[in-house]
C-alpha cells in the first residue's frame, strides 16, 4: 500500500477487527502493522486472525507486520462473593494467599513472591491506579493496608506494586506458552510486557530463537530505571503509557515519551507510542482536540509508530479511528515545523561506514534532487540507520527477506520491496530503479540513490552509494558491473 506518511500506524485487533473484511478495511486505510493481544483471545482466535493477516497480504500485494503482545506478569486479585466490593478511604483491607472468596475486609492475591518482596510503607494499586492501598504490615502469607483512595474492587482486578522490583519471572507459564505458539504462527514481532531488567529481554530471546524480533513494553518504574540496559539488548521499545501511568504519576509520562523516542532514534530502533490515544473514538466518530493533540505530539516528536488498542480491537469507529491518524500524520508531516524539530534533533553518530554512508545519502538526497534512497538490507540494519537519519525523500528497503520487510513495517518511513537473489550490483540498480518507478516515487528522467554492500548477502558490508538514473539505458551504458 502506498502512503502519504512516514510514521507508521499499529492496529490492535479484537472482537471488533477480527473478519476479512474488517482487517483488509484497516490495512487499506493505513494500519501498517495489526498487534494480536495476548491477554485476550484463544489460540485459535488468534490463529485465524493471523491468517487473515497473511491473505489480506496476498490479495494486496502487500507487506503487513504483525506484533503479539505477551500479557506479561499481570498481577490479579482473586474473586469476591458478591463478585464486587465498595473499598472507603481509612478502612483496612488485608490480602493474602487462602483460597476463600473475598469480602469487603480482605482478597487473595494469589502470587506468593509478590508478599515476600512487599514492605510496610509500599504501595498497591488497584483497578488501573484507581484504587491506592497502602501496606503497613506484611508477612509472608499476608499484607494488612489501609484504603488510601477508594473505589469498587471487583473480581480478578489488576494489582500494579510500582515502589518495588518484582522478584517476578519475565515470563509467566502463559507467556511461554503464548510465546511458542506465535513464534511457530510466524509473527514478525514478539512484544514483552512489564519488562523490568535486560535479563527479562534476554531470556525471551533465548526463548524465541530469532523467529521474531523483540520489542520491550516500557511500563514499570524499574524499567525505566534500566531504559538504557534493555535498549540494548532488545530490537524496539514500546511507550505503554497505560500501566506507565498508573505506576508513575501520570505527568512523568510525557518526559519519559520524549525521552525515549530520542534514545530509540539513536540507537536506529523503532519506537511506538501506545495507549488512548484516541480514546474517545472507541464510542465516538470524532477524536477530542486533545487526542489529536497528542498523535501529533507524538509525530513531532518522532516517534517510528503510533498505536490503537481498544480503539480497532473493541471500539465501535476502528476504520475511522486509523483514519484520523492517518490524516494527522499526513498534515504534522508537511508541517515545515516538523521537519526542523526532526532535524534538529538528529544525533550524529560516525561509527561505521555505514553511519557514514547513510548520512551521506541524506546529505545528497538533501543537497540535490533526488527522488528516493533505496537501500538493500538482508538483516535490515541498513535501513534502520537510514531511518534514524530521517531524510526527507522515501527510503526504499530492498531486501530479499519477507521476514526483514515484515519487521521493517514498524520503522519510520520504510517502504520494502522483495527482491530476487542478486548477484551484480549493476541489476541491483535497474531493480532499485524499477521499483522506484513503479511505487510512484521517481520517473524515467529522475535520479535516485542506491546504497549497498557488495558482495551482496553478507551483512554488515555496506560499502556502496550509487547516484543513479531511473532510466535502465542509462544504468546499463554508465554503471561498472
Ligand atoms: P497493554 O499495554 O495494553 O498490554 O496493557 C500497553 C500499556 O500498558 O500502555
Ligand atoms: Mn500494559
Amino acid at each position: 500500500m502506498r502512503r502519504l506518511r512516514n510514521v507508521k500506524i499499529v492496529a490492535t485487533l479484537g472482537p471488533a477487527s477480527s473478519s476479512y473484511e474488517m482487517i483488509r478495511a484497516l490495512h487499506e486505510a493505513g494500519a501498517d502493522v495489526f498487534r494480536l493481544n495476548m491477554s485476550h483471545g484463544s489460540h485459535a482466535e488468534i490463529a485465524e486472525r493471523h491468517a487473515i493477516i497473511r491473505q489480506v497480504e496476498k490479495d494486496l500485494d502487500s507487506t503487513i507486520g504483525i506484533l503479539a503482545d505477551l500479557q506479561g506478569p499481570k498481577l490479579r486479585v482473586g474473586v469476591f462473593a458478591n463478585g464486587e466490593e465498595e473499598l472507603v478511604e481509612g478502612a483496612a483491607f488485608r490480602l493474602d494467599l487462602t483460597d476463600q472468596e473475598g469480602s469487603v475486609d480482605r482478597v487473595t492475591l494469589p502470587h506468593p513472591e509478590i508478599f515476600a518482596a512487599l514492605e510496610p510503607g509500599a504501595h498497591l494499586l488497584v483497578n488501573d491506579g484507581k484504587i491506592r492501598l497502602k501496606v503497613e504490615a506484611c508477612g509472608t502469607d499476608f499484607a494488612d493496608c489501609t484504603v488510601i483512595t477508594g473505589g469498587t474492587i471487583s473480581n480478578r482486578k489488576g494489582v500494579n506494586v510500582p515502589d518495588v522490583v518484582l522478584p517476578l519471572a519475565a515470563l509467566s507459564d502463559k507467556d511461554r506458552g503464548d510465546l511458542e505458539f506465535v513464534a511457530e504462527l510466524g509473527v514478525d514481532w514478539l512484544a514483552l510486557s512489564f519488562v523490568q531488567r535486560a535479563q527479562d529481554v534476554i531470556e525471551a530471546r533465548e526463548l524465541c530463537k530469532g523467529r521474531a524480533a523483540i520489542l520491550s513494553k516500557i511500563e514499570k518504574p524499574a524499567g525505566v530505571k534500566a531504559f538504557e540496559e534493555i535498549l540494548e539488548v532488545s530490537d524496539g521499545i514500546m511507550v505503554a503509557r497505560g500501566d506507565l501511568g498508573v505506576e508513575l504519576p501520570v505527568q512523568n509520562v510525557p518526559p519519559i515519551q520524549k525521552r525515549l523516542i530520542r534514545r530509540c532514534r539513536a540507537a536506529a530502533k523503532p519506537v511506538i507510542v501506545a495507549t488512548q490515544m484516541l480514546e474517545s473514538m472507541i464510542e465516538s466518530p470524532m477524536p477530542t482536540r486533545a487526542e489529536v493533540s497528542d498523535v501529533a505530539t507524538a509525530i513531532y516528536e518522532g516517534s517510528d509508530a503510533i498505536m490503537l488498542s481498544a480503539e480497532s480491537a473493541a471500539g465501535e469507529y476502528p476504520i475511522e479511528a486509523v483514519t484520523t491518524m492517518n490524516n494527522v500524520a499526513i498534515e504534522v508531516e508537511s508541517d515545515p515545523t516538523y521537519t526542523e524539530i526532526i532535524e534538529a534533533s538528529r544525533t550524529a553518530k560516525r561509527a561505521t561506514v555505514a553511519d557514514g554512508i547513510v548520512a551521506a545519502a541524506r546529505e545528497i538526497a538533501e543537497t540535490t534532487d533526488i527522488k528516493a534512497i533505496c537501500c538493500f538490507t538482508s538483516s535490515g540494519t541498513t535501513a534502520l540507520l537510514t531511518a534514524r537519519e530521517r531524510p526527507r525523500v522515501p527510503i526504499i528497503a530492498m531486501t530479499n527477506s519477507v521476514k526483514t520487510a515484515r519487521r521493517l513495517a514498524l520503522t519510520w518511513g520504510t517502504k520494502c520491496v522483495i527482491t530476487g537473489e542478486l548477484e551484480r550490483f549493476k541489476q541491483a540498480v535497474v531493480n532499485a530503479a524499477r521499483a522506484a518507478r513503479s511505487g510512484g516515487y521517481a520517473e524515467p528522467t529522475d535520479q535516485i540513490l542506491v546504497t549497498a554492500g557488495v558482495p551482496f548477502n553478507t551483512p554488515g558490508t555496506t560499502n556502496i552509494l550509487r547516484v543513479a538514473p531511473c532510466d535502465e539505458r542509462l544504468i546499463y551504458n554508465t554503471d561498472p558491473e
